[in-house]
């Protein structure tokens, strides 16, 4: 009924929940939706185990979630990432759904005096020029240069999750965690591949091995509410000291969540040494391409790179 009511009203119509970013993109003038229509009561809140893992409501309320014994159990690093996030009192009312959809906290994007080809496409982009501190070092283009704003999705892109989503025919599909954001290209008043009505019913995350050994780092500007500079999501999975499995998305340096695969890749095999975390983490970071105020992401990345897999490990600092 509601994705119905979305598709029918035409491209502007929208879905609130929680309304924590959509109320303030409205106050700002920033979108101006020419419906709204409320999910809030829809049954989608249930947090529950499958046989392949643990489904998540889109509806459930970030708060409920990071504390849920199942996801605090099965899925640390997932608590970990939510309550990293924002403010006690805004994951109260934020829903998963919601925090999948928040949109980029490039200033620019919010200041309607600027050009912003996320907000008017054709514009132009006020960072590339600006003031850059925040923006991304890896996968932008020449139209956007924004990073995606949540923690959460930072753990859900490293632990594999999938998105289950329903369109207005009534038909469910799933869409694997790395394609459901994406990157600026040509297009980047679009965050994420959803077809317009679509709506997020909910996540699934896949049974792994990886409770016993995971991280999320948030690298920020101040202890609490405020975007990460660079964060991330270390997941190991150990047989004694070699490494299995390894999972590492990156935060705050990207359009979306940044998958470190390089890095991963070369850590399969290997001790989990901080030697080997050091040479995985400069290898990712290698394809680095910083602009003139957010160069620190480098070397920063690189170290919160290593620290989270240290931590993941169980490892000493060096
Ligand atoms: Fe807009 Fe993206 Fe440029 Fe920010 S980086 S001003 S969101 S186009």
């Amino acid at each position: 009924m509601a994705v119905k009511a979305v598709s029918a009203a035409g491209d502007d119509a929208k879905f609130i929940a929680g309304g924590t970013n959509i109320l303030d993109l409205m106050k700002e003038g920033v979108e101006s939706p020419t419906q709204l229509i409320d999910i809030s009561r829809l049954n989608l809140t249930q947090i529950r185990s499958t046989t392949t893992g643990i489904s998540i409501g889109a509806l459930a309320k970030n708060t409920d979630t990071a504390n849920h014994p199942l996801v605090r159990q099965g899925y640390p690093l997932l608590t970990q990432a939510i309550l990293a996030g924002a403010s006690a009192q805004i994951r109260n009312m934020a829903t998963n759904g919601g925090n999948l959809l928040q949109r980029t906290r490039c200033p620019y994007f919010y200041d309607v005096s600027m050009p912003c080809n996320k907000r008017q496409p054709g514009s132009g982009c006020g960072a590339i020029e600006g003031i850059n501190r925040n923006h991304a070092i890896f996968g932008w283009s020449d139209k956007c240069i924004a990073v995606h704003p949540s923690d959460m999705c930072i753990a859900l892109a490293a632990l594999d999750a999938v998105v289950k989503v329903q369109g207005a025919d009534g038909k469910e599909r799933s869409v694997p965690f790395a394609e459901f954001h994406r990157l600026p290209g040509d297009s980047p008043e679009k965050d994420n591949n959803l077809q317009h009505g679509e709506l997020v019913t909910a996540i699934e995350i896949p049974k792994s091995n990886f409770a016993a050994n995971s991280y999320y780092l948030k690298v920020r500007d101040r202890a609490s509410y405020a975007f990460a500079l660079v964060s991330v999501a270390a997941a190991l999975d150990l047989n004694g000291n070699t490494i299995k499995q390894a999972r590492i998305a990156m935060g705050g340096v990207a359009h979306k969540p940044w998958r470190a695969t390089e890095a991963e890749k070369l850590l399969v095999g290997k001790a989990a040494s901080e030697e080997n975390f050091a040479a995985a983490a400069e290898a990712e970071m290698k394809a680095a391409k910083p602009f003139e105020h957010n160069k620190f992401k480098v070397e920063l990345g690189e170290r919160a790179i290593v620290h989270a897999l240290r931590r993941a490990a169980n490892l000493k600092a060096a």
